[in-house]
């Protein structure tokens, strides 16, 4: 099984990986849009920048209950990309997930288009803070260790600018690609559909549980779990 995909892999070393919410959820890390409770906004709204701005206890206090899984661990997926890597293979890991597992499973080049939970910075200062110490924080609302101001996860929220360098850089990868490897999304969310368009190769390949809106355009198109599949392809190498 999957024959013709460790083929693909064992001729390339200019591997890109996209991935979307689905290389998380199985590490049992849910998709914060199906969160469940009694909430009078919808999970758009409560990672607005502007909800940030004007109730950030609150957004807080969604964000802790909804985005962070602190003992959530790598998975299949994150480490079989960690090992081709490590095998010269893959040039580049790019993630719509903010919840580093990724790096904890050994990747290196990994572009967060969305940020990381990993990441907190005083929007005062500029001072950094690790996970732990917003989690650890005394009130809802983490404050600097430095200057009592407020500490923002680097995490892009809605009505927020993606980092531009990460998504050039990003784009830059994609577009010098040799194989494209697309996993755990649909593609119908901005940007990913758009960052697909800049890989000029005729090998792209779509692990997904479902169908993608880029089906047609892919020269392989694999419908079962991210982690399975990536985990059968590099066992031997
Ligand atoms: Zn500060």
């Amino acid at each position: 099984m999957y024959e013709k995909l460790k083929n693909i892999i064992k001729k390339s070393d200019n591997i890109v990986f996209f991935g979307g919410a689905g290389v998380s959820t199985e590490s049992n890390i849910p998709d914060f849009r199906s969160a469940k409770g009694i909430y009078v906004h919808s999970p758009e709204y409560l990672l607005s920048r502007s909800y940030f701005d004007s109730n950030t206890e609150e957004f807080y206090r969604f964000y802790k209950e909804n985005l962070i899984f602190k003992d959530a661990k790598p998975n299949d997926a994150h480490y079989a990309l960690a090992k081709l890597e490590k095998l010269g293979k893959l040039k580049a890991v790019i993630t719509q997930n903010i919840d580093g597992l990724h790096q904890k499973a050994g990747s290196e080049k990994v572009y967060e288009l969305h940020g990381s939970i990993i990441r907190n910075h005083c929007m005062n200062c500029r001072e950094y803070h690790d996970l732990e110490y917003i989690m650890g924080y005394h009130e809802a609302v983490p404050r600097c260790r430095k200057c009592g101001g407020v500490v923002k996860p680097d995490v892009t929220l809605y009505e927020e600018m993606l980092d531009m360098d990460v998504f050039n850089g990003a784009i830059e990868c994609i577009s010098k690609a040799d194989v494209l490897i697309v996993g755990g999304t649909s593609l119908v969310v901005y940007p990913a559909a758009s960052l697909v368009d800049y890989y000029k190769g005729e090998k792209l390949v779509l692990i997904n549980k479902g169908a993608t809106s880029y089906d047609s355009k892919a020269s392989m198109v694999i419908d079962a779990r991210i982690g399975e599949v990536l985990k059968e392809v590099t066992r031997e190498l």
